[in-house]
């Protein structure tokens, strides 16, 4: 499964990246940039996290079929 960051409400607040940071990075730009391509099964719990972390709500799985 892919995930993906809103960068029109990412606020840079990295929460994301403390949850799961195989996953997310935050760079000099003040977003989150997701590092992996799909997410593997190991991770999915971490990405769930950041998810519930995120307070912008700006993380969310991509629809992918
Ligand atoms: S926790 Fe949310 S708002 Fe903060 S950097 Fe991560 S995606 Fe952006």
């Amino acid at each position: 499964m892919k995930v993906q960051v809103n960068h029109d409400v990412c606020e840079g607040h990295g929460k994301c990246q403390a949850a799961a940071p195989e996953v997310f990075e935050l760079r000099d730009d003040d977003l989150s940039h997701v590092l992996v391509e799909n997410v593997p099964e190991a991770l999915k719990e971490k990405v769930e996290r950041a998810i519930r972390l995120c307070p912008r709500q700006a993380i969310s799985w991509a629809q992918d079929a």
